[in-house]
């Protein structure tokens, strides 16, 4: 394939094809979900028609196959994460669940007490805010909310007057899936480590994106969805640091965590297992490998690249529209976000729908942040590896012809 081949990237996605109202598909919903090509579809089909079967301890072949392609998609996450150790990757159904994950066990092991602190920003989708408040409650630790500038980004200088020897976790966004602003989240997990914090990066928008190196972040835990990054919805991973994770009490308890089973007492399984209790989702995490090799190949710089072209691209198109408000920092990522004056998003929405063209609207499951800016939601545009500079200036056109019709 020659470098970045948009037309032969586009037909390894047949969903793209399809049309919408009798349009031909615009996808521009990625940051929700992205699609899955040809090569993790057929990897999930393979899965059911020749190996399926449950994993682990069993004698027969096709448990003895799902068990290795299971194992072998765990080393794959391991290496595109640049983890140490496949041990250290737990596989979940998504980012929530791999928050939910960190938070309940922190408050199993006692790690807050009242008066500690919980350290997130006011960027955070409701998966990262939601979980620490709940464990507020239980343990009496306090959330603290580093803010945001008017700009999208970060106010670091409140961030360095936030944290403290109090500050017990830090847990922040690598890249915000409202506005695409990137966190400077290397320099802030250093930060807080000088502190003694724990660090949780929810990487939900970043996986796609850009190359994740979980050594090199030096982060404690990194969080990510599978259907982020051209795999099926409901597989995730929990990346968590060893020695911090070994130390952790399990969580829900069941078949496979364990080691030995009695009424006396139960021992428990040695990690990754000690947090997959039950039947995982084992077709889901070969589909996720399958992906991850997909964006190998394809090349996350190349990916990178393509997405920012595109991106600056619509923002150039749609700041000429009257009364547009764009949100977030000019070198956003991959998702742009704007409100039209006078205009609900819903509304706009719902005509470019009517033209084949998929966008987000609502509060994309940040409504703290909306509140800061005094609104009630966005409209977003999100874009991924096969979105094309036609499509941009589709979208363009389309949010102009919208707003004419609403005026
Ligand atoms: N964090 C961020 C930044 C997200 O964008 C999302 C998904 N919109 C999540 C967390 C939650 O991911 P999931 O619903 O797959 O658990």
């Amino acid at each position: 394939m020659p470098a970045y081949d948009l037309a032969a990237i586009r037909a390894q996605f047949p969903i793209l094809s399809r049309e919408v109202h009798g349009k031909p598909l615009v996808y521009l919903d990625n940051a929700a979900t992205s699609q899955n090509p040809t090569a993790v579809l057929d990897a999930s089909r393979r899965y059911y028609e020749e190996i399926n079967a449950n994993i682990h301890r069993g004698t027969h072949h096709l448990s003895q196959s799902a068990t290795a392609a299971h194992e072998e998609a765990r080393i794959t996450v391991a290496r595109h994460l640049n983890s140490p150790t496949p041990d250290e990757i737990i596989f979940t159904s998504g980012t929530t669940d791999s928050i939910n994950l960190v938070a309940s066990i922190l408050g199993l092991a006692g790690h807050f007490a009242p008066g500690d602190e919980i350290l997130i920003s006011h960027l955070e989708h409701h998966s990262n805010i939601v979980p620490w408040q709940m464990l507020c409650e239980r343990s009496g630790a306090k959330l603290k909310v580093i803010p945001v500038l008017n700009d999208g980004t970060l106010d670091l200088e409140a961030f360095h007057a936030l944290l403290s020897e109090r500050t017990n976790l830090l847990a922040i966004s690598h890249v915000s899936n409202a506005f695409g602003t990137v966190n400077p989240v290397k320099e802030m997990i250093v930060s807080a480590k000088a502190q003694g914090a724990l660090t949780l990066i929810d990487g939900a928008q970043s996986i796609p994106h850009q190359t994740i190196d979980v050594q090199d972040l030096d982060a404690d835990f990194y969080a990510f969805s599978g259907h982020k990054v051209y795999a099926p919805t409901g597989i995730g991973v929990l990346y968590g640091r060893y020695k911090i994770l070994d130390a952790l009490p399990p969580w829900r308890g069941g078949g496979e965590m364990i080691k030995k089973v009695s009424f006396e007492g139960t021992t428990y399984n040695s990690l990754p297992f000690k947090y997959e209790a039950g039947t995982p989702n084992i077709e889901g995490a070969i589909a996720l490998a399958a992906a991850l090799n997909w964006i190998n190949d394809l090349g996350l710089d190349a990916i990178h690249d393509h997405e920012a072209a595109l991106i600056q691209q619509a923002a150039a198109a749609l700041s000429t529209l009257d009364g547009i408000q764009l949100y977030g920092p000019s070198d956003r990522a991959a998702s742009l976000s704007f409100n039209l004056e006078g205009i609900h998003h819903y509304d706009l929405g719902t005509l470019l729908d009517q033209m084949g063209i998929a966008v987000r609207t609502g509060h994309h499951c940040c409504q703290p942040l909306m509140d800061r800016f005094g609104i009630t939601g966005t409209i977003r545009a999100s874009f991924a590896a096969y979105n094309t500079a036609e499509e941009v200036s589709q979208l363009a056109a389309a949010v102009e012809k919208a707003a004419s019709m609403l005026r």
